[in-house]
């Protein structure tokens, strides 16, 4: 299968990777968007969050509790940090192989910037 992220997967495309274990593999994004940008990928090809299945539902809690260990031993637990997955086209979705971005290191933009006055 011809996808970027199944190669970093298999190390025929080299990646600065921080975590691998059976499932996922965690590495330093190309471009990063912050202080800190980490991607959380799972070894298994599943093409966006709308192709995760039931019997996905392990991978994904194991992904997302991954993503937390490996922002902590980058060691953005205290200050926080922002765990994104882009699902298709209208979210900017690049590499259609399901990932998690870890962004954090300063403080990020956020994404409403004008809050609503509180509603009472
Ligand atoms: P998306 O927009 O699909 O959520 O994010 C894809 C991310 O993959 C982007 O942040 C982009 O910089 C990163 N990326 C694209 N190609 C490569 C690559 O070859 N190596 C690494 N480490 N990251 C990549
Ligand atoms: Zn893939």
């Amino acid at each position: 299968m011809d996808c970027l992220f199944c190669k970093i997967v298999q190390g025929t495309i080299p990646s600065r990777k921080v975590y691998e274990d059976d499932l996922v593999v965690a590495f330093h994004d190309i471009q990063p968007q912050a202080p800190v940008h980490l991607l959380v990928i799972p070894k298994k090809h599943i093409a966006t969050m709308n192709d995760c299945e039931e019997n996905d539902s392990a991978l994904l809690g194991h992904i997302l509790m991954k993503a937390q260990e490996i922002a902590r031993e980058a060691g953005l637990a205290d200050n926080g940090y922002r765990l994104v997955n882009n699902c298709g086209r209208d979210a900017g979705q690049i590499v259609y192989h399901i990932h998690w971005h870890i962004l954090g290191g300063e403080k990020l933009a956020p994404l409403n910037p004008k809050p609503q006055a509180d509603c009472e």
